[in-house]
């Protein structure tokens, strides 16, 4: 089979997924699941469980995964191994065509970053289900230049960018003018960047009268930042949910954010406390590199009203933040998406911030040019939401890295 008709074959099977009920798409998650018994009977870490309900796995957390690389696939590779690929490719090494590929994932601050491999039919169905969720079907009949503003050239892009579709891979280390210069040079139709770039490109002025499509992914963005880029750039952009675990949703044509419940099984765990939950994630596609019940460290809230869209996927609220990152204290926990609420009531999108919490106090930082009275008024708003003193620091510099956090909790 071709690369081409692999992806064509994941693009129809998934536009079928998004007209099914979930009845169906239960059904199909359950053909999936016994369809990977064989590859998770290759995997030392779960060899022991193969042929079994999902229930019986254990839930692993992702440190443990990252800890031994070699115990979590199906190919007989070994940690070094995967190591040593993921590096090469890192390093500009191009991974052949019909070749496997591995690549590190952007890890956010805290965690380590995370190891990813790919077999080419893994990367076809990929590229055919993201088409098939994030673009029209007619999309596919015009040419697409698709510009990836991402940390790394994503592995699993490496074998598409033929034909009718143009990839090109901006790196995210750019300086904001060069990356501006070439985004106008390459005039892209559709475009994926972090929210963080998104908006200092918005502000500098960059100029894409070519966009039709505009997503974000790597990082949350908040109601006001959405909102900012759209007016600048003249197209709202739409939310990419993607970790190293797998892709793990995207928001549909009406704005809301559908798990992808037709290719993954997630299940929620309650977080103590709050009304929201963590993922469990099994991805049913995934042979080469397993995830099988491998616990998330996103804070997710249910979105229980029912999406137009006719996609039976769960909707779940925007995701703002880490369950690491939800802060306690004597009158219960804040969640992330209350503190964003709290500080961009008052702040709106154009100013850069970062609220660190501990059990008695916190700091807000704001960009040193955030205006006095607006930067006071937030650090107010923050205190009534999270119940406990905020100081206030004028001296947030630039997001360095390839991931902002906003809301840190540091009393761990
Ligand atoms: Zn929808």
């Amino acid at each position: 089979m071709t690369q081409a008709s692999r992806i064509l074959a994941a693009w129809w099977r998934t536009r079928t997924a998004l007209r099914q009920s979930p009845e169906r798409l239960a059904e199909g998650r359950l053909r999936a699941w016994t369809a990977l018994q064989p590859a998770l009977a290759r995997t030392p870490a779960l060899v022991a469980f193969a042929g079994q309900p999902l229930d019986n796995f254990p839930i692993t957390d992702i440190a443990d995964l990252r800890h031994d690389y070699g115990a979590w696939n199906s190919l007989g590779l070994s940690d070094r191994e995967l190591r040593a690929m993921a590096d090469a490719a890192e390093a500009g090494e191009q991974a052949a065509p019909g070749a496997l590929s591995a690549g590190w994932s952007t890890g956010s601050g805290g965690t380590t970053r995370g190891l990813f491999v790919a077999s080419p039919a893994e990367r076809a169905e990929y590229i055919g289900q993201s088409l098939a969720r994030l673009l029209p079907a007619r999309a596919l009949l015009r040419r697409q230049r698709i510009a990836l503003h991402l940390r790394a050239g994503n592995v699993l892009y490496s074998d598409a960018g033929r034909g009718r579709i143009a990839f090109r891979h901006i790196p995210l280390a750019s300086q904001l003018a060069e990356t501006s210069a070439a985004l106008e040079a390459f005039a892209p139709t559709i475009l994926i960047a972090p929210p963080h770039r998104l908006l200092a490109l918005a502000e500098a002025g960059v100029r894409l009268p070519a966009l039709r499509h505009l997503f974000c992914g790597s990082e949350p963005i908040s109601a006001a930042e959405r909102s900012l880029v759209a007016a600048r750039l003249g197209l709202g952009p739409r939310a990419i949910y993607q970790a190293t675990e797998g892709f793990l949703g995207a928001e549909c044509r009406a704005g809301r954010l559908h798990l992808n419940d037709h290719v993954l099984a997630i299940e929620l765990e309650p977080v103590a406390g709050t009304p929201g939950f963590r993922p469990i994630i099994t991805d049913l596609k995934r042979a080469s590199q397993p995830v099988v019940r491998l616990r998330g460290d996103d804070y997710l809230e249910l979105d229980p009203r029912p999406c137009p869209c006719g996609f039976a996927g769960r909707v779940i609220r925007p995701v703002e933040g880490r369950v690491a990152d939800i802060w306690r204290g004597s009158a219960g926990c804040v969640t992330p998406p209350q503190i964003v609420a709290a500080v961009e009531g008052v702040l709106g999108a154009g100013h850069r911030w970062q609220a660190v919490g501990e059990l008695a106090r916190a700091v807000l930082r704001v960009a040193p040019d955030c205006p006095p009275a607006q930067a006071e008024a937030a650090a107010q708003a923050l205190a009534a939401a999270a119940a406990r003193p905020v100081e206030l620091r004028r001296d947030l510099p630039e997001w360095s890295g390839s991931k902002r956090r906003k809301v840190v909790w540091a009393d761990g």
